[in-house]
Formats: structure tokens, C-alpha cells, sequence
């Protein structure tokens, strides 16, 4: 990867840590899971509003490290106009290009969320940036447990 794009992403991450968006209790939500990160520490609650199989907002709470609190920020901006099943395919694209099982990074497809391929160079941080995904695929297929990446 560039230098100068390396530099770029740092700043998004550091942006979106900084000024976390959607960052709000949702009244009305429909759906709220909790998603926590054990290894790190990371906690979050995930609220989702939804129309029909459209998800028409999404906020969150919680606290955690840099790369979980940006990854989550990115995630309800990104999702919000999507449908279920669209959430759910760029959830396995995030989770490929995350664990690095796909070389070639799809960057059409992934848009924003690119910021987050550096992770695979440090394992240890992947559940970091994977755990908004899961929480949100809990979510969508409307579960009340929390969601642990343990
Ligand atoms: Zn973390």
C-alpha cells in the first residue's frame, strides 16, 4: 500500500474516532444488540430502524478502541438506504478483505470501509474491526443475545 494512501486512511480512522457518527441512543429502534470485544474490551449496542427489509437508520453507544469506534461509525453511515441481504454481502466482503482471505481488495465495493484493510496486518486487531458486522448480523436476523467475539 502508499504511503500517502496509508496516511489518508489513518485520517478517516482518526476522524470517524474523533467524531463518531451516529453516535445516539435510538428511541424507536426495532432492533438493539449489544456487541462486545474481549479481547480488546470494545463495547457497543447497535440500534437499527427498519422498513420492511430496508434499514432506514442505524446509531450506536458503547465504548472502545480507535479502530472499533471507527469501524462501527463507518458501518451506520454506510448502511443506512441498505437492504438486509445487501448488509449481509458487504459484511462478507468487509469480513474478506479484513482476514485478508482476498487478495485483491474490490475497492467499487467496499467504498469507504477500505480505510479498514490495514487490520489485516495486525491480527490481533481484526474482532476490533469486525465486531460492528457481527453485531449488526445479529441484529438484522433479529436476535437479543449479545454478541460476543469470543
Ligand atoms: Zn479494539
Amino acid at each position: 500500500m502508499f504511503d500517502d494512501l496509508r496516511d489518508l486512511y489513518q485520517e478517516v480512522i482518526f476522524d470517524h474516532n474523533r467524531n463518531p457518527r451516529n453516535f445516539r441512543v435510538m428511541d424507536n429502534a426495532d432492533r438493539k444488540v449489544e456487541g462486545f470485544n474481549p479481547l480488546c474490551g470494545d463495547r457497543l449496542t447497535l440500534y437499527l430502524k427498519m422498513e420492511g427489509e430496508t434499514i432506514v437508520d442505524a446509531s450506536f453507544q458503547g465504548s472502545g478502541c480507535a479502530i472499533s469506534t471507527a469501524s462501527v461509525s463507518l458501518m451506520t453511515e454506510i448502511v443506512k438506504g441498505k437492504t438486509d441481504q445487501e448488509a449481509q454481502d458487504l459484511f462478507k466482503i468487509f469480513h474478506e478483505m479484513t482476514t485478508g482471505k482476498d487478495e485483491q481488495i474490490n475497492l467499487e465495493a467496499v467504498g469507504k470501509l477500505a480505510v479498514l484493510a490495514g487490520v489485516r496486518e495486525y491480527p490481533a486487531r481484526v474482532k476490533c474491526a469486525t465486531l460492528a458486522w457481527h453485531t449488526l448480523d445479529a441484529a438484522l436476523k433479529n436476535e437479543q443475545n449479545a454478541v460476543s467475539t469470543e
